[in-house]
């Protein structure tokens, strides 16, 4: 499904929060109570009112997001998409540590996604010494051009962040958050396509056809 990415004041998007598409309800501004304690132990409380700051809440999970000059501060990582639930456990932990940091390092994000790509090369059946050769293998095997391309560009904006490089990731966090939507891409297409499809043909075709159809093709 295409991510629709948090924009200010648009009346739904993929919740920051949950991931999921949902309804957006937004407020004109925050008002917070506070209360301490005085070293008397007096209660002592009061009202402040954040004006230049707007949230949006999410119809789904009720979690908020923060705004500030029309731009998202919390969470940090609120223009990321979700990872691809068809991503083995190990990476998407890599996914979503690159994901809660590319606020603050986009050229961390992108060494990390360089290193979920790798792995994906291992779970594809590659031999993870060298992504290129990966890579190189992949397209022998008849990998489709747009798969290498999307795996080739988070290969080399991710080596680009660990070795100099001509490419200024912190200059370019788009750059970045673009690796992101890769990634899924990749699965999606690698992954989660063959899965569907293997998993209908099981389920649906009579095993007396199936093996009709093999010996077929054999
Ligand atoms: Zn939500």
């Amino acid at each position: 499904m295409k991510h629709i990415a948090p924009v200010f004041k648009k009346k739904s998007f993929h919740c920051p929060n949950c991931g999921v598409l949902s309804e957006q309800t937004w407020s004109k501004e925050i008002r917070t109570y506070y209360q301490y304690v005085k070293p008397n132990g007096d209660l002592v409380g009061g009202n402040y009112d954040l004006t230049n700051y707007q949230s949006a809440k999410c119809s789904h999970c009720e979690e908020i997001s923060i705004w500030l000059g029309g731009k998202m501060v919390y969470p940090l990582s609120g223009l990321v998409e979700m990872p691809n639930p068809d991503l083995p456990d190990d990476i998407k932990n890599d996914y979503n540590e690159a994901k809660d940091i590319v606020s603050i390092s986009p050229r961390g994000a992108a060494a990390l996604l360089r290193l979920a790509v790798q792995k994906l090369c291992i779970h594809l059946g590659e031999k993870g010494a060298n992504i290129n050769d990966d890579i190189k293998s992949l397209v022998k095997k008849g990998l489709p051009p747009t798969m290498q391309q999307a795996l080739d560009s988070v290969r080399v904006i991710g080596n680009n962040a660990v070795h100099p490089g001509k490419i200024d990731l912190n200059d370019n966090a788009e750059i970045a958050y673009a690796l992101f939507g890769f990634v899924n891409i990749i699965c999606e297409m690698l992954i989660s396509q063959p899965k569907k499809v293997k998993e209908y043909y099981e389920k649906y075709i009579p095993e007396n056809i199936r093996s009709g159809i093999e010996k077929r093709d054999s």
